[in-house]
Parts: C-alpha cells; sequence; structure tokens
C-alpha cells in the first residue's frame, strides 16, 4: 500500500503493517479503542497482553506517559531504537492498550517509514509485532501475507527487517530498572548509560534457561514465538551434532556454513542462520530461519543455543528458549 493510503487508513481508525527496524508491526491509533480492539481480534491476542505504543521522541513519549530521569537518558542514548519503557500512563492511553494495566509500554521506532507516518499523523501509534499471537515475528512482508491469508491487512512494505528481533522491555515503573523482555539493546549498554545496576527478571536467562524469578511482564510466557514443528533446543552445537536424536526426517539449523554436519545417510538435512556466524546477521535471520525450517515439513527442528560470549545472543537465546518444546 502507498503511504498516503496507510496515513488515511490509520486516520480512520483502520489497521495496518507497518516496517519497523525490529519486526513488522499491526499498526493502529493508539488512541482509537475500535481501531485496537481490531488489533487483538485480527492477531487473536489474549485482551491480557498489552501492545506497545510507538511514538516519534521523548518529548511524545511524555505527552502518553510520566517519563522520568532514566527515561530521559536511555532515549537520548538509543532513541529511535529498539528500546521500550514501561512507565506509568497517563489518561489519553486507553485501557484495552495496557491490558488495565496503570502503566504503557513505549518506544520510538527508527525505520523512516514508520516515523514518516508518525510524522503525518501526529498521534501514537500502537503496534505489536504482525503475526498471529505466539507465532514467529514477521521480518519481511511475505512473512505477513503467509500468516493472515485472505485475512491480510494492508503492508506497507519496508523491506527485510534490519534487527530481526523485538525490542529490549525495560521496566521503569519503580526505583530500580528492569528487563521484562531482553532484545537488542543489552543489559550492559543499558547499565552504562543510567550508571546503575540494572535488573533482569525476563521470562529466560542468558543461557536460554528458563529463570527462577518469577516474569513480571504479561504476555511473555516461557513458549512464545514458537514454530509449528516441534523444536529440540541443545546447549551447544557439539551437544547437537553428537546427538541420537537427529534423523533424515529431520532439519537442523546451524549458525554458519563453516560448522558442517557429518554427512550420513540418516542424517537431517541443514540450514543456517547467517552466512557470516556474526551475531547482527544470525539476529536478522533468526525467524526467517525457523520459517524455512518450519516450511520444510520435518518432523523434527533442531538447534542449539549461541555461546555466552556477545549480548545480542542473550537475546537470542531468549527467542529460541521461548521456541523450544523440548530442552536438551
Ligand atoms: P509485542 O508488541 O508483541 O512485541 O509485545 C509487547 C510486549 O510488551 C507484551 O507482550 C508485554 O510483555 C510487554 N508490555 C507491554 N505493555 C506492558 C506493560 N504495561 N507492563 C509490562 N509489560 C508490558
Ligand atoms: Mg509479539
Amino acid at each position: 500500500m502507498s503511504l498516503e493510503n496507510c496515513v488515511s487508513s490509520l486516520l480512520g481508525d483502520g489497521v495496518c503493517v507497518l516496517p519497523t527496524e525490529t519486526v513488522y508491526g499491526l499498526a493502529c491509533s493508539a488512541l482509537s479503542v475500535s481501531a485496537i480492539e481490531k488489533v487483538y481480534r485480527i492477531k487473536g491476542r489474549p485482551a491480557t497482553n498489552p501492545l506497545i505504543v510507538h511514538v516519534l521522541n521523548h518529548a511524545k513519549a511524555n505527552d502518553i506517559c510520566f517519563t522520568n530521569e532514566f527515561s530521559e537518558k536511555l532515549a537520548n542514548a538509543f532513541w529511535p531504537g529498539p528500546l521500550t519503557f514501561i512507565l506509568p500512563k497517563r489518561d489519553c492511553i486507553p485501557r484495552q492498550i495496557t491490558a488495565g494495566l496503570p502503566s504503557v509500554a513505549v518506544r520510538s521506532p527508527a525505520h523512516p517509514l514508520f516515523r514518516n507516518v508518525l510524522e503525518r499523523l501526529n498521534v501514537p501509534l500502537a503496534a505489536p509485532s504482525a503475526n498471529p499471537a505466539n507465532k514467529l515475528s514477521p521480518t519481511c512482508p511475505q512473512d505477513i501475507a503467509e500468516a493472515f491469508g485472505k485475512d491480510c491487512p494492508e503492508i506497507l512494505d519496508g523491506g527485510p527487517c534490519e534487527l530481526g528481533i523485538e525490542s529490549t522491555v525495560l521496566d521503569l515503573t519503580s526505583e530500580f530498572p528492569n528487563i521484562l523482555r531482553l532484545g537488542p539493546i543489552g543489559q550492559t549498554s543499558i547499565e552504562e548509560v543510567l550508571g546503575c545496576p540494572v535488573n533482569c527478571t525476563s521470562g529466560a536467562n542468558s543461557n536460554g534457561t528458563k529463570s527462577e524469578i518469577p516474569k513480571t511482564s504479561p504476555g511473555q510466557e516461557s513458549k512464545h514465538y514458537a514454530p509449528d514443528t516441534p523444536l529440540y533446543l541443545y546447549p551447544n552445537i557439539n551437544v547437537m551434532l553428537k546427538s541420537n536424536h537427529l534423523k533424515s526426517s529431520h532439519v537442523m539449523v546451524l549458525p554458519h556454513p563453516p560448522v558442517f554436519a557429518k554427512k550420513t545417510k540418516q542424517g537431517p538435512c541443514s540450514l543456517y542462520f547467517s552466512q557470516t556466524g556474526n551475531p547482527l546477521d544470525i539476529s536478522r535471520n533468526l525467524f526467517s530461519t525457523l520459517r524455512r525450517a518450519d516450511k520444510l515439513n520435518k518432523e523434527i527442528i533442531h538447534t542449539s543455543l549461541f555461546p555466552d560470549n556477545d549480548e545480542l545472543y542473550y537475546a537470542l537465546n531468549d527467542r529460541l528458549g521461548r521456541a523450544a518444546s523440548v530442552r536438551l
């Protein structure tokens, strides 16, 4: 769809798909209850799972929530970008967006098309990932068309997403900042800017194991972002390559081509998350590769956690942990 049509659809309480640098979002006016209800309906999202509101900058964020010193420092450092703040909401934000919570999630997206739409509309936009609830997030227009079929909302094509995983969600409603969802902006980068320690109660730990700390963010169930094919998740590549679960009717997903599986008659076929092994390339392709693996209609997808040597891998391990049906 054209930018003009997108803007007029959103002004008329319509819903359309917009590109962001993280994943594609199903956007609507954050001030229109009827549009928000459409978004929940199209996604099949439970009403208990709140939406992120997108704004142009920190000053605009302050129109919808009570910003503070932490959010200001972090917005200066990371906005526009993949960092979402949870802050006390103002009355203009309908309770349907926040699932009845007194706080709202807000971020400023970097994608030029999304920003262009925000500038023209001058209205905050709610935009959860443009996928049916609990499925893999879409990172290119084709993913959305395939997931929604004939009911697919109109899409503003912004090409493949630059980052490929959802934003970091940081709760700033209490004295101590707390990461509710791991994402492209890591804990140490946030700590460096704030000059104080930051907690992390995301549903999974950096090594992909389930956190012992109870989750505090709605919609962050430990099974989420999942392909349809069962996914077996190994602690590292070596354990996976030695596994006796691997069969020719399965597919194995590896970080990059220099890592070869021993080709045997019984062995599964292999896919790669990237050609380079670079964490950002892997992130960009994480969901699209799992989608490709899913489409092969094999019995099982095998993959392994990434090493603990890069903050982006913590977020990727979190997503793999949520996609997994079996942990080995
Ligand atoms: P999505 O827009 O699909 O990427 O996911 C948005 C996620 O942000 C939700 O699933 C929640 O985990 C989190 N979130 C949104 N609003 C709040 C809030 N007020 N408090 C805590 N977490 C929130
Ligand atoms: Mg989502």
